[in-house]
């Protein structure tokens, strides 16, 4: 498995700069969670690692190896989004190997990697239905099942259970810190709720408009934030 180090990473729109030199070291199967408030730069970050953004100065690397210019399908990275646009012709089975399409794999071979994703999230009873017939959380699992068939070394998600209700988001939680155990993955995770956060991270990166405050430890954060700012977004004011 791979981490991911950034240094110096800088993002500009036009002539505004919304992530201002962002250096952070995420190591192989690190859980590392990114909160912060809206539009302070999580998913402009999340997008550059995973090639959907041009990086406007510094170095991203993967797996010890410059990406700034790599295209996206061969940085070894898999994203979830939270609008999970699954494909409301195709069977379950049939999302989840729709991508292994074109990675020039045989029909058994994408077969066997949608069974094996099947199994880990336990979706092997559904493979068979269309979108349609399954639950909010059921559809997420899918979408999870579409990047994990892909093997990459490196899961991105945005905020992926947000469009969940509340019961459904602490189920999902509870899987989604089980698949991290079971794949052995590094993961990189945005959210804006402070219990997922708090919960899933082995590592939390806090970001105010396109600069990290802080970098710790869930426990590190709560019982010592640098500042107010931090202390009011996870810990307990000083
Ligand atoms: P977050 O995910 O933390 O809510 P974003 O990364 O989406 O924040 O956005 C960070 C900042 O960049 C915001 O000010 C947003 O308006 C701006 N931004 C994001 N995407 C674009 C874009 N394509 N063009 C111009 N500005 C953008
Ligand atoms: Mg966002």
């Amino acid at each position: 498995m791979s981490g991911v180090t950034l240094r110096g990473v800088r993002k500009s729109y036009g002539g505004l700069e919304v992530i201002k030199g962002v250096d952070l070291d995420i190591a192989p199967r690190e859980f590392v969670v990114f909160v912060g408030p809206s539009g302070c730069g999580k998913s402009t970050l999340l997008r550059m690692i995973a090639g959907l953004e041009e990086i406007s100065g510094g170095e991203l690397q993967i797996g010890g190896t410059r990406m700034n210019e790599v295209d996206p399908s061969a940085r070894g990275i898999a994203m979830v989004f939270q609008t999970y646009a699954l494909y409301p012709h195709m069977t379950v089975r049939e999302n989840m190997g729709f991508a292994l399409r074109f990675a020039g794999l045989s029909k058994a071979e994408i077969d066997k990697q949608v069974m094996e994703a099947a199994r880990v999230l336990e979706l092997e009873p559904l493979l068979d239905r269309k979108p349609k017939a399954l639950s909010g959380g059921q559809r997420q699992r899918v979408a999870i099942g579409r990047a994990i068939v892909r093997h990459p070394q490196v899961f991105l998600f945005d905020e992926p259970l947000s469009n969940l209700d509340a019961e459904l988001r602490v189920h999902m939680r509870i899987e989604i810190a089980r698949l991290h155990k079971k794949l052995n993955a590094t993961i990189i995770y945005v959210t804006h709720d402070q219990v997922e956060a708090m919960t899933l991270a082995d590592k939390i990166v806090v970001l105010r408009a396109g600069v990290v405050e802080q970098v710790g430890s869930p426990l590190t954060l709560y019982d010592d934030p640098d500042n107010l700012f931090v202390a009011g977004f996870i810990g307990s004011p000083k």
